[in-house]
């Protein structure tokens, strides 16, 4: 048999796609593309706007039409979140909601006769959170998802509903899979979470996100660790002390800030002022000098007037940030935001979003063109640079460099002169070879 996913939406769900696919491989069934004719087809939902949801069903309608007699199987947030919905259109034969894998292995291999939704209530059931690591094709990186789900419901946000509850990986079980990545060769693991700043809080007894960075600190054998996203009123003096004192720690930072602005801050429902996020940033780069800062950005928000966005624009340009990613306020019916008036024009919030894209991308330039002339420690990916068939790597800090050499190079750590390069990449003149492969061959 064989199958094919798409995923929709952040990178939890592209996390959650690949262990899927994992899963279904183990199973016995082969993966084939999205655009093939396939016994089955995945859909990984993404909710996080209206359009999002529309664009499941479209998904769904597509794989129908290409394969009228295969079944077609909803997973990820909108199943989790409205499985009503999706189980009214008729191209749909499955809804299964997160958290249900061996539901899902079903619904793709079994023909007897299953329920045509399958979703628990997690923000009552609470889920095994299954762990297990996952590269991105052609990464050198692998992704382990400690923490799943979120308490925190920020307005605008339809993750705590439909995500559930926040669940966390015991400790002993991250040190163990980190050691399994270490034999098999790994050099970095990125941890992540949907909500990192709340690890820990479920377990019982409860532990705190500093205490497993103490314990990776201290026993894990991976050589370069980095944080994906943390919430800035979590990120505490002893993260940002014990990132800096260890060497295992990457100096690179996501700091989601999501607006520049108090009174949008609260609207938003988020648990800091700007005041807090600015100090937050000059305490990371007084320890960290050369730490990459990003955020996230949300432009539109209901109420955001031309005031807001101007106070909003100065305190980002004043930032000492690294890069940004912006996302134009888009509605998700079930949120509190979505009952707001204000609602900002759709041309206004695409003029307001290409400006601090613009200055996103300078920001960016400035902070990679500070490293031309320094030495770096770049771990080389395993895929050559598209168009120049260089190696690339990235820096701890999170720049990319580009270097020539053989493909021995891959998967190890180098030291790299770095000199100014091509746009947002630098090129690297290879100094240093660190370590030795342990022959793993990813993907
Ligand atoms: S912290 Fe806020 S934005 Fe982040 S997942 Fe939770 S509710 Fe959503």
């Amino acid at each position: 048999m064989r199958f094919a996913i798409t995923t929709l939406g952040c990178k939890v769900n592209q996390y959650d796609s690949a262990v899927i696919e994992s899963r279904f491989t183990q199973a016995g069934l082969e993966r084939c593309d999205f655009d093939e004719i396939a016994d089955v087809y995945v859909i990984n939902t993404c909710t996080i706007t209206d359009r999002a949801d529309a664009e499941s069903l479209k998904l769904a309608r597509r794989a129908r039409r290409r394969n009228p007699r295969a079944r077609v199987i909803m997973t990820g947030c909108l199943a989790q979140a409205s499985p009503e919905k999706l189980a009214r259109a008729a191209e749909v034969d499955q809804v299964v909601g997160l958290a249900r894998l061996d539901d899902l292995v079903s619904a793709a291999t079994t023909h007897q006769d299953l329920p045509r939704v399958m979703v628990s209530n997690l923000r009552k059931k609470k889920a095994q959170l299954s762990i297990g690591a996952v590269v991105p094709a052609g990464q050198t990186r692998a992704f382990l998802k400690l923490q799943e789900g979120c308490d925190q419901f920020c307005s605008f946000c339809i993750v705590p509903f439909s995500r559930g509850t926040s669940r966390s990986v015991a400790p002993r079980e991250v040190l163990a899979v980190l050691d399994s990545l270490h034999e098999q060769g790994f050099k970095e693991v990125v941890l992540s979470g949907v909500h990192l700043g709340g690890y820990g809080k479920d377990l019982s007894p409860p532990v705190t996100l500093l205490r497993l960075l103490e314990m990776i600190a201290e026993r894990g054998r991976i050589g370069r660790v980095r944080l994906s996203s943390i919430d800035p009123e979590e990120l505490t003096d002893e993260i940002i002390n014990l990132v800096a004192d260890s060497e295992k720690f990457c100096p690179h930072f996501h700091l989601p800030l999501q607006a520049g602005e108090d009174q949008l801050l609260e609207k938003m429902r988020r648990r800091y002022q700007t005041d807090h996020y600015r100090e937050r940033l000059e305490r990371i780069l007084g320890r960290m000098p050369e730490a990459a800062i990003g955020t996230d950005l949300i432009v539109g928000f209901p109420g955001e007037t031309g005031e807001h966005f101007k106070r909003y624009f100065d305190f980002v340009e004043r930032l000492p940030l690294a890069y940004f990613h912006v996302f134009p306020y888009s509605v998700r019916s079930g949120t509190t935001a979505a009952k707001f008036s204000g609602r900002v024009e759709a041309s206004e919030i695409k003029r307001r979003s290409e400006l601090l894209r613009q200055l996103g991308e300078s920001k960016r330039r400035d902070f990679v063109w500070r490293f031309a002339g320094a030495r770096l420690k770049v771990l080389i990916e395993e895929t050559r640079e598209p168009g120049s068939q260089r190696l690339r790597g990235y820096s701890r800090n999170y720049i990319k460099v580009l270097i020539q050499g053989p493909d021995q190079l891959k998967n190890h750590e180098v030291d790299v002169d770095a000199s100014a390069g091509d746009g947002l990449a630098l090129v690297g003149r290879v100094v240093h070879v660190s370590g030795h492969s342990a022959g793993r061959s990813p993907n």
